[in-house]
């Protein structure tokens, strides 16, 4: 799992700037839909399309309270617990 974080201020009307470095990685482009998520205290950014919140794997996909997440991460999740 690769992790990225990058610091960017809320600025009026609750508008954020992704960081480039984000974009490129991501495949994000101008006109494509995000699905923001908040589990807990974190805020989950994701691509329109169907896939796990913590993976993006897109395969035997469960959702639990709207929030998709695949097997493989339901299993380290019950590990990690
Ligand atoms: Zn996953």
């Amino acid at each position: 799992m690769e992790i990225l974080q990058i610091k960017r201020l809320v600025q009026k009307q609750g508008r954020v700037t992704i960081p480039k470095e984000i974009c490129e990685k991501m495949g994000i482009k101008s006109d494509i839909a995000l699905v923001f998520t908040m589990l807990d205290d974190k805020i989950i950014v994701t691509k329109e399309k169907e896939s796990c919140v913590f993976c993006n794997d897109t395969e035997n996909l469960r959702k639990y309270k709207e929030i998709l997440i695949c097997p493989t991460c339901i299993n380290n999740i019950k590990n990690d617990i």
